[in-house]
């Protein structure tokens, strides 16, 4: 089948690439000059199964709540005359029972666990190298009284087959001695053994550079303006250049997705939430942690890459602008500096800002939409990278019409 791949992001490379293996004639079209120039560009870099919890959850509506008035909360609400972050934010509020809470996050895991088993074998097959680290992530408390219910949470994904240690300070700087400076700062940790991290952007970038030598067209700088629809399919696809007509489309447009389906009558609950990224040059490597972690009380992620330490940070609901000012990164900035005082040239930081698309439960929609020829890979919020070889397989499984290795609850278009 002639395949149009809609979107360069690692959702549309990791998509291209399992369609190609199936035989596939693929064309990827996007209107950045490369592959990952926009929301997988300068993510945390973590692949974590072991943080797939729900982000709605009965304790979001409080913070999101007092994000109104304070600056200091995870998930910070910047309400704007916008009817779609109304109406996902309405969304989201219904996903923060205790209930849905845990089937999203059995949903996650699922999804998150696959997709690692299946970027090992797309590395094996590929040898695409990406500053990758195996052996396990760190997530780390300031106190006992947010370690302990963590620590007990933490037994819904021990259910779901993830390893999770729980580790005093002591355990815990032994396990990363890259975190000694900051061991005062540190009540306990769960340690994941299985979680690994790498440079999401090189793995893409690596994988898009696979696809083209073995056949796949990218078609960059070209902007997609619409889906054309005749006889209750998609008959070709509208772009500033000329247009492209193949058998099948799969959108991969992350938190743009909703624009381009909307007018078909295709509605995605895609919203962006905004993060921000600095990444550091080392002045000493042996300095940087030995594993990527989080500071779970400022949700603050670190991981090393190669020579470097990508920090990001914040989630905010505040419409489609990834611009960025300084003064976002002071107090991410001066939380890197005090987990990781040396080693490290902090004036030479690189800054980013990127959307991450999110649905309220926290799950892509992997699945045929309404028009049979169009398909749906889109939404994969603040874990994408985790999610992006395993949600690519399934999709190529579902146009081949294979059973998919997983179930696919919480996946399907409008369920
Ligand atoms: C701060 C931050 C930290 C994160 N940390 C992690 C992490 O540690 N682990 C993890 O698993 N995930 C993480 N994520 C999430 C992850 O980065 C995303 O889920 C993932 O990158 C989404 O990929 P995507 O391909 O769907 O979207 P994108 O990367 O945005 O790709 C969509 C593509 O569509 C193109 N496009 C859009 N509209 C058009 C159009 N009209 N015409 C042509 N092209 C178009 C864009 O140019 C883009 O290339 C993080 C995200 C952020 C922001």
């Amino acid at each position: 089948m002639r395949i149009a791949v809609l979107g360069a992001g690692v959702i549309g490379i990791t998509t291209a690439y399992q369609l190609m293996r199936d035989g596939h004639a693929v064309t990827v079209i996007d209107r950045e000059s490369e592959a990952a120039n926009f929301t997988s560009f300068g993510n945390a870099g973590l692949v974590t199964p072991g943080h797939a919890y729900a982000w709605a959850s009965p304790r979001a509506p409080g913070m999101m709540l007092r994000s109104l008035y304070r600056g200091d909360q995870a998930i910070r609400l910047r309400p704007k005359l916008d009817l779609r972050q109304w109406r996902w934010t309405v969304g989201f509020l219904r996903q923060c029972t205790a209930e849905r809470a845990r089937e999203n996050t059995i949903n996650k895991t699922r999804l998150c666990r696959y997709s690692q088993a299946v970027l090992g074998e797309v590395v094996a097959a590929t040898g695409v190298t990406y500053d990758r680290r195996e052996g396990g992530i760190l997530y780390f408390y300031r106190s006992p009284q947010s370690f302990e219910p963590a620590a007990a949470k933490a037994d819904l994904l021990r259910s779901q087959g993830v390893e999770i240690q729980a580790l005093d300070r002591a355990a815990a700087i032994a396990r990363d001695p890259g975190l000694g400076a900051a061991a005062n700062q540190i009540a306990g940790a769960l340690f994941v053994p299985t979680d690994e991290s790498g440079d999401c952007r090189k793995f893409t970038q690596g994988l898009a550079k696979v696809c083209a030598d073995q056949g796949v067209v990218f078609r960059w700088h070209t902007k997609l303006t619409g889906l054309e629809a005749a006889g209750g399919e998609i008959a070709r696809v509208l772009t500033d250049s000329a247009p492209v007509i193949a058998d099948a489309y799969v959108v991969c447009l992350g938190v743009y997705a909703p624009h381009l389906l909307g007018p078909l009558g295709i509605h995605l609950p895609i919203y962006p939430v905004k993060g921000y990224s600095l990444t550091i040059p080392a002045t000493d490597v042996s300095a940087l942690p030995r594993h990527g972690g989080v500071d779970e009380d400022n949700l603050l992620a670190y991981c090393p890459m190669g020579n470097r330490l990508r920090v990001t940070a914040t989630a905010e609901i505040a419409g489609y602008s990834n611009a960025y000012t300084p003064s976002d990164f002071a107090v991410m900035t001066e939380r890197a500096k005090k987990l990781f005082p040396t080693g490290l040239d902090y004036a030479r930081a690189t800054h980013w800002a990127g959307l991450r698309p999110m649905t309220p439960t926290g799950m892509p929609v992997i699945d045929r939409s309404p028009y049979p020829n169009l398909w749906l890979n889109a939404g994969h919020g603040h874990i994408g990278w985790t999610m992006a070889n395993g949600s690519a397989r399934v999709l190529a499984d579902l146009i081949a019409q294979r059973q998919p290795a997983i179930d696919q609850a919480g996946m399907r278009y409008g369920g």
